[in-house]
């Protein structure tokens, strides 16, 4: 099978993002790890977003749009990548920004300070309303169309049909990698990476089947459950089968959802998390984000002490990106430093 038919996109992102072994983390724990550095897609679009938004953005300007609108967390990588991609192709975007008090937002640094050096427009909402949130990009785009402008819609995390193209191709870059490690026979081989709305795993789930590899794919959740991320793939997997016409199914067993890492919840840390996170710098130098990466990386290295084989015998694990939620953390790392 073929990656045929492959809808149009844009070259923003430095995509063949290297794979690299990690070795001393190999050593210790027992099996061979690779990082796939798709924290490396860009300086200032750094993380997994940008793979979603080339194929999104391709879409917007084929319609014509001339704002696109998105939304997030208040430290949301996806919008940041999204504020930054859109300069770059010449749109202007509004970003509809999660936070308690709308009245009193958090403090511009990170991803929100990023944000608006690129001059995204930032609407914040409640907890509340973003829970409706088709109804705040309604009245968003009413807003602006009234102002002669054309919207585009990006969903949540760039998570559709269209988004998930972005791991669709970003799997057969890792079938290349491996190959190039020597890695012929994948079997045995389990592709993890944080999920948060569930556009990677579904992307690279679609790109395992549609080249046909012979490796597992889990997403470890960062936030809801495990019937919320079955429900939500299936559904952006069934989407991707009707407007590409592929012939592909897949089955409730394929969708590998590692539950029991959300901890004390979306954007909250517990102490063994933070401590792995700066293990990790430590140990490989390589960073991780306190939001994805670490709980995925927290949850990876808890489930191989407790069983040395439970991935198989080598882990690909897509460092999806969020240095700059990094920062904001900062006071928190204190007592480990
Ligand atoms: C958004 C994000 C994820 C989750 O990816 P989804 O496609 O939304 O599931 C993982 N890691 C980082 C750093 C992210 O910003």
């Amino acid at each position: 099978m073929s990656l045929a038919n492959c809808p149009d996109h844009l070259e923003i992102a430095r995509k063949k993002t290297p794979l690299q072994k990690m070795s001393h983390l190999s050593q210790k724990l027992g099996v061979d790890i690779f990082f796939k550095r798709d924290d490396l897609t860009g300086s200032e679009l750094s993380g997994n977003k940008i793979r979603k938004l080339e194929f999104l953005f391709a879409d917007a300007l084929g319609k014509g749009a001339t704002t696109v609108i998105t939304c997030g967390g208040a430290q949301s990588n996806h919008c940041r990548a999204t504020a930054i991609a859109a300069v770059r192709c010449g749109l202007q975007a509004t970003v509809l920004l999660r936070t308690g008090d709308p009245h009193n937002p958090p403090a511009a640094d990170g991803n929100i300070f990023l944000m608006k050096l690129a001059g995204a427009e930032i609407v914040w909402i409640t907890p509340d309303e973003y829970k409706q949130i088709e109804q705040m990009f309604q009245r968003e785009s009413d807003r602006l169309a009234r102002r002669g402008r054309i919207p585009y819609i990006i969903p949540e995390g760039g998570s559709n049909h269209i988004g998930s193209w972005g791991y669709v191709t970003a799997m057969q870059e890792i079938k290349e990698d491996l190959h190039s490690h020597g890695v012929i026979d994948l079997m045995g081989t389990t592709v993890i990476s944080a999920t948060g709305s569930g556009g990677t795993t579904s992307g690279l789930l679609l790109g395992k089947k549609l080249l046909g590899l012979d490796l597992d794919v889990a997403g470890v959740n960062v936030c809801d459950d495990e019937e919320y991320f079955v429900n939500r793939v299936r559904s952006i997997c069934s989407d991707f089968r009707q407007k590409y016409g592929r012939d592909i199914s897949i089955s409730r067993d394929e969708i590998r959802i590692i539950d029991g890492y959300v901890g004390r919840g979306y954007a909250l840390s517990r102490p063994e998390e933070l401590q792995a996170i700066y293990k990790l710098a430590r140990l490989e130098g390589v960073m991780l984000d306190p939001v994805y990466t670490g709980k995925a990386f927290y949850c990876m290295e808890s489930e191989l002490k407790k069983d040395r084989y439970i991935f198989g015998d080598r882990v690909v694990f897509i460092h999806t990106g969020g240095i700059f939620g990094l920062f904001p953390f900062a006071p928190q790392f204190e007592e480990f430093l």
